[in-house]
């Protein structure tokens, strides 16, 4: 039965986490199958806290919906390619075409066809850490080698260029950009970034950088497309339709090729081959997409002093930081916080049973670091969507938790 159980998993998904949805989220399940109410840190999934899509989006779609039963092109319908070309064009991608541009079932599908693409077996990906853990895992289950740069919690948590340089090896073929960041909020100024860019520049690597957040910055922390730092390096930049459109539901997401795209001609061929294998992206979401990134941006009354997402945050970090032996970075943008616990007041052996810990005790469900691929076990991300009051209870429980810890 083993035998025949290890026979049917491939072997690509050995050393495959995705922690976020693992065995935390399962016993979250198993709790509420048993009548418990769970407060729900844990998934940045915007609708469900009462930040509904925008009116037009929904419109859009259903307006459109006779004409979305069949298959689209693969690539995706020409209306929201160019609309995606266009809004690059508005960044500064002057020449940016309908042809840079392919449409996924979310970033999430794009990520891994991207690097299904791309990897052969021991090539390497330099990932930062903490991540986006599809980031590690996806590059994992491609045969590729996850090779992590650590971001300085001291320093904002930026990453630090000579260390990403000095991690550069003849087998690494890309460097991943999480900006803004999830799961610590960081915002990464110029200097950082063209400090990067100049590193993909100089080690002929493709640049791929995840901006899905880029609309999601606070206090005036400027977001900067990667693409727009160079025209010599092969740059991917990911994004799509589910935080600051708030549909993660219809998944819909973008990639946007700048650079050198002749030189990557036949990771292209490829990249477009995987493409048609998938037939298309959900027809119906994709004609969202143009609407989307018309007009008016709703979610900036989210974001502006004033707005939910705005205080929410405030009082999440304010909250956080009274309790004693917990820091916590401020997000300068996206929808966490990740705090750290002193280890010197709650020495952790596992971080994972620790907030399945605090779950049972407090019904409040948030992820452990290292299912970010985090170095240590001292830190736990929280999302800041829900309302303040529900932040205030929340933050009570965490702190209730850490004091009978604290006292153990
Ligand atoms: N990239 C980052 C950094 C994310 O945080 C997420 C989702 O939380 C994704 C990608 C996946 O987004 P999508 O819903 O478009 O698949």
């Amino acid at each position: 039965m083993d035998q025949y159980s290890d026979f049917l998993q491939s072997e690509k998904l050995r050393g495959v986490r995705y922690d976020v949805r693992g065995p935390i989220a399962e016993e979250a399940a198993r709790m509420e199958a048993a009548g418990h109410r769970i407060t729900k840190l844990n998934i940045g999934n915007l609708a469900p806290f009462g930040f509904e899509a925008p009116d037009s989006i929904l419109v859009d779609m259903i307006k459109n919906l006779p004409q979305a039963q069949g298959y689209s092109e693969s690539q995706g319908i020409y209306s929201a390619r160019i609309a995606v070309a266009q809004y690059y064009q508005s960044r500064g991608m002057t020449d940016a075409d309908v042809e840079d541009v392919i449409l996924g079932n979310g970033v999430s599908e794009l990520i891994t066809m991207v690097l299904q693409a791309m990897l052969n077996p021991g090539d390497e990906v330099l990932i930062p850490s903490p991540d986006y853990p599809l980031w590690t895992g996806a590059t994992t289950f491609c045969g590729g080698r996850a090779v992590h740069y650590i971001c300085d919690e001291q320093n904002h948590w930026y990453p630090d260029p000579e260390e990403i340089e000095s991690k550069v090896t003849d087998r690494t073929k890309a460097l991943v950009i999480i900006n803004p960041n999830n799961p610590t909020g960081a915002v990464y100024p110029r200097h950082i970034l063209e400090a990067l860019v100049d590193i993909a520049r100089r080690h002929n690597l493709i640049l791929l950088s995840d901006e899905i957040y880029e609309k999601i910055t606070y206090d005036g922390a400027e977001h900067i497309n990667a693409c727009t730092l160079s025209d010599d390096v092969f740059t991917i930049t990911f994004s799509g339709l589910s935080k600051t459109w708030r549909v993660a539901g219809f998944r819909s997401g973008w990639i946007y090729m700048s650079g050198p795209k002749q030189r990557a001609k036949n990771y292209l061929e490829g990249l477009t081959l995987l493409s048609n294998m998938r037939m298309c992206p959900n027809v119906p979401a994709q004609h969202a997409i143009q609407t989307a990134l018309g007009g008016y941006q709703s979610i900036n009354d989210f974001i502006e002093p004033g707005g939910r997402l705005y205080e929410q945050r405030n009082t999440a970090y304010h909250l956080l930081s009274q309790i004693e032996g917990v820091t916590v970075e401020q997000a300068d943008g996206a929808l966490y916080l990740f705090p750290r616990l002193d280890p010197e007041i709650y020495p952790i052996p596992n971080d994972e049973k620790f907030v399945i810990e605090l779950l049972r005790q407090q019904k409040i469900l948030v992820s452990h670091g290292r299912a970010f691929n985090w170095i240590d076990d001292q830190h736990f991300r929280l999302v800041t969507l829900p309302s303040v009051e529900e932040l205030e209870i929340a933050v009570e429980g965490i702190s209730d938790f850490l004091a009978s810890y604290r006292d153990a």
